[in-house]
C-alpha cells in the first residue's frame, strides 16, 4: 500500500529530498507519490510538517 499525500501539503518540497526511490514529484498545488515506485518507508511522512503524507487506506 503506497502512501498518498493529502490536501494539507504546502508543497514545501521536503519530502521530495528525502524519498529513497525518487517517487515524489511536486504536482498541481501540492505534491505527490508515484504509488507504483512507493516503498512505504514512511521518510516523507517523519519529514512533512503538516504529516501530509499517510499510508493509502
Ligand atoms: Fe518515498 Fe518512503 Fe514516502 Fe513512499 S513512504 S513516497 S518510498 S519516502
Ligand atoms: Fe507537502 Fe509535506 Fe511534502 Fe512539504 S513535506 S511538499 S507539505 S507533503
Amino acid at each position: 500500500m503506497a502512501y498518498v499525500i493529502n490536501d494539507e501539503c504546502l508543497s514545501c518540497g521536503a519530502c521530495e529530498a528525502e524519498c529513497p526511490v525518487s517517487a515524489i514529484s511536486e504536482g498541481d498545488g501540492k505534491y505527490v507519490i508515484d504509488a507504483d515506485k512507493c516503498i512505504e518507508c514512511g521518510a516523507c511522512a517523519n519529514v512533512c510538517p503538516v504529516g501530509a503524507p499517510n499510508p493509502a487506506e
